[in-house]
C-alpha cells in the first residue's frame, strides 16, 4: 500500500526520495544540469551555450553508455573540474564503474577532464585516434602552454588506445563503430556510434548553434565530404553534436552541411571569376543573406570571413598541388 509521501511523489510524477537526493550541477545564470536519457543506456548532458565565467568551462556535450558492468563516457570535458563534475553526475544514475572514455579529437574541452576519471578509476581505458597524440602536444603540452594548461586539466592523460576508421570496438559487450574523416574539424576527428542504440557521436564534425573553430590541420571541403557521405549512411536514432544541442539528421547535420556548403559554393564562384582573397564582398554578401535561416544561431560574422578565406585559401591549394 502506498503512503501517504509516496502517494504524493507518484501524483507529482517522481519519487520524493529521488527528488531529495538528487543534485543537479548548478552553474550560475545557465541553470542545472545533469545527464538525461536519450536512448536506451545512452545518456548525455547538454553543456552551457556561452562560453563565460558561470560555465566554467563546460561547453561541451559529455555521454556515457552504461553497460552491464559498467560505464563508457564520451568526451570527459575541459578541465579537471568539469570532469569531476561529470563524474557526480554519472554517479546520480549509476554506481557502476567506468569502464572507458573516448576522446573525439585533440581539443582540450573534450579530454583535459581525463585526470579526474582516471584518478578515480586507474584502470579506465582511454580510445582515440593516434593523431590526438601529435596535434595535443603541438597545442598544449609545450612551454608556457604546459604549464596554464596542466593547471586546468590536473594531469594530463591522452588516449593509448588508437582507433582507425572502420574499427568495431567492443567493451564489455556493447559494439561501437569508428568513422576517421583524415581531416575535417582536425586531423584527429572520429566519429563513434553505439550499434545497440544506432546513436551517433560526431564529436565538433557537427555543430549546432555555432560555428567551427578551423586550423591549420582542418579541412572544411573535407568535413563537406564528410558531411555528404553521412548524408547518404542509414540515418541513426540521434545525433550527438560538440557543442549546442543533439537532434535528428534534420535538425544537425543537414544545417551545418547547409553553412559549410554555401560558403564552398560562394567562395567557389568568386575564385573561379579570378577573384583576389580580398575580393569575396560580394559572396560575403550573398551568404550573409542567405544566413537568416536560424534565428537562434550563435554566428558573429567575423567567424564567417575566416571560414571564407578558409575555404579560399584551400581552393588555392588544391590548385598549386596539381
Ligand atoms: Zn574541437
Ligand atoms: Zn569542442
Amino acid at each position: 500500500m502506498l503512503n501517504r509521501r509516496t502517494f504524493i511523489g507518484v501524483c507529482l510524477g517522481f519519487s520524493l526520495l529521488d527528488a531529495k537526493t538528487f543534485k543537479p550541477w548548478h552553474l550560475g545564470h545557465h541553470g542545472d544540469f545533469s545527464f538525461k536519457q536519450m536512448a536506451k543506456s545512452v545518456y548525455i548532458m547538454h553543456g552551457a551555450k556561452t562560453r563565460d565565467n558561470d560555465a566554467q568551462c563546460f561547453i561541451h556535450n559529455p555521454a556515457f553508455i552504461e553497460s552491464k558492468n559498467g560505464i563508457i563516457i564520451i568526451d570527459s570535458g575541459a578541465s579537471y573540474i568539469v570532469g569531476k563534475a561529470v563524474l557526480n553526475q554519472i554517479r546520480q544514475i549509476s554506481t557502476k564503474p567506468i569502464l572507458a572514455i573516448f576522446n573525439t579529437h585533440h581539443h582540450s574541452d573534450h579530454w583535459f577532464a581525463n585526470g579526474a576519471i582516471v584518478e578515480a578509476y586507474p584502470n579506465v581505458k582511454i580510445y582515440g585516434h593516434r593523431n590526438i597524440i601529435d596535434s595535443a602536444t603541438n597545442m598544449y603540452l609545450q612551454g608556457q602552454e604546459r604549464v596554464t594548461n596542466q593547471y586546468k586539466a590536473k594531469t594530463f592523460h591522452l588516449p593509448s588506445y588508437f582507433v582507425e576508421d572502420g574499427d568495431k570496438i567492443e567493451i564489455d559487450g556493447e559494439y561501437f563503430s569508428i568513422q576517421h574523416p583524415k581531416s575535417a574539424h582536425s586531423n584527429s576527428d572520429i566519429t563513434i556510434t553505439h550499434q545497440k542504440s544506432n546513436v551517433i557521436f560526431l564529436g565538433d564534425i557537427v555543430l549546432e548553434s555555432t560555428l567551427g573553430y578551423f586550423s591549420e590541420i582542418s579541412s572544411i571541403l573535407e568535413n563537406i565530404v564528410f558531411l555528404e557521405k553521412l548524408t547518404k549512411q542509414p540515418r541513426y536514432t540521434l545525433y550527438v553534436v560538440g557543442h549546442g544541442t543533439s537532434g535528428d539528421y534534420k535538425k544537425t547535420v543537414a544545417p551545418y552541411l547547409y553553412y559549410l556548403s554555401s560558403i564552398k559554393e560562394e567562395v567557389s564562384k568568386a575564385y573561379k571569376e579570378d577573384k583576389g582573397i580580398f575580393e569575396l564582398q560580394e559572396a560575403y554578401a550573398n551568404l550573409k543573406e542567405k544566413f537568416t535561416w536560424k534565428e537562434d544561431f550563435y554566428f558573429p560574422l567575423t567567424f564567417l570571413k575566416n571560414h571564407m578565406e578558409f575555404v579560399y585559401a584551400e581552393l588555392e591549394n588544391k590548385d598549386n598541388s596539381f
